[in-house]
């Protein structure tokens, strides 16, 4: 049994919290809304006064904070909780925020000898609750070998990816997919509702073809990444097919932000002669556009 620092009892920081007090380690909470440790108090967690007495006497301190600010804050602020860690102690950062804030969090706190893992979770409130959270940790092996027995207990996947900063980079890569294809996935079902199609079944066609299997399941593990970029289907193709589709778009007035911005990039990939290429060498134009070796 384990003395846990967690700061931050939002939709996310409460049910994690709630899961190490279930796993039987004593929890000390603290949240700026005095009424957000109510109910785990009720449970039996200690409410702190601040993210300083949190920590007090705690082997690990977790935080799940909303932006790179407030863990600053929790951490360096007024009673911020480095004052009251030693070097036992293990910070585990569990919010998603700007890598950069993460390797100035952690540059300071090792010039102290202090030791932090940043831990963002991928997956939802709903897998907080039942502690299937998935966790993409950057830190040393043994810090994670450290955390492990507390993080098996708030999810059910956790990935190593590499030193401090490199779950907070993880994470960040992961949003951009996440975010961004959430308004494709808007777009297209609008599309879809516009042009009088059933939006369950067009669902039901996209879930068994590459619209819905997802390039990075159904394409690239095939083509581009194993360096074959002999068409399966052509950029010329694609660029003709996107084109028809925002022919329609334009017709029906349905909004196509992100088919317009791909549209730019297949038309990238022909000026650069790939058009006779397959689809996903779309990915070595954007590459050579970001000065990486292809
Ligand atoms: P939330 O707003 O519900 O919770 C944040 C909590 O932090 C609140 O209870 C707030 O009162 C508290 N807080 C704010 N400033 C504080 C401070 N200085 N000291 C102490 N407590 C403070 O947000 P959430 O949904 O729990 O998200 C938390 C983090 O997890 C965010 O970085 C978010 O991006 C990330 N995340 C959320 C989800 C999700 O599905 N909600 C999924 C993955 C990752």
């Amino acid at each position: 049994m384990s003395t846990v620092a967690f700061i931050g009892l939002g939709l996310m920081g409460e049910p994690m919290a709630r899961n190490l007090l279930k796993g039987g380690h004593i929890v000390r909470a603290f949240d700026v809304r005095t009424d957000a440790m109510t109910a785990l108090a009720n449970e039996g967690a200690v409410s702190a006064d601040s993210p300083a007495d949190a920590a007090a006497g705690a082997e690990y301190i977790f935080t799940m904070l909303p932006s790179g600010k407030e863990v600053n804050q929790a951490v360096f602020g007024e009673n911020g909780f480095a004052q009251s860690m030693n070097e036992n102690t293990l910070f585990i950062d569990t919010s998603t925020i700007l890598p950069a804030d993460t390797d100035e969090i952690s540059a300071k706190l090792a010039a102290n000898g202090r030791k932090m893992l940043d831990a963002p979770v991928g997956r939802l409130a709903q897998n907080a609750i039942e502690g299937t959270l998935l966790f993409m940790v950057g830190g040393s092996e043994s810090d994670l070998e450290n955390a492990r027995p507390l993080l098996n207990l708030l999810g059910d996947e956790i990935v190593h990816c590499g030193a401090v900063g490199m779950g907070a980079r993880m994470k960040i890569v992961n949003n951009y997919q996440s975010t961004a294809l959430n308004i494709l996935t808007a777009e297209t079902l609008t599309l879809a509702e516009a042009s009088g199609l059933d939006v369950k079944l067009a669902i039901k066609v996209m879930s068994e073809t590459t619209a819905g299997r997802g390039h990075m399941s159904a394409t690239y593990p095939k083509q581009v990444l194993s360096g074959n970029i002999e068409p399966g289907f052509m950029i010329d193709l694609a660029h003709k097919d996107l084109g028809l589709a925002l022919e329609t778009t334009a017709a029906l007035r349905t909004p196509a932000f992100l088919g317009a911005a791909a549209r730019q990039a297949y038309s990238i990939a022909q000026s650069k002669g790939q058009g006779r290429k397959d689809w996903t060498s779309v990915y070595i134009t954007l590459k050579q556009l970001a000065g990486l070796d292809t």
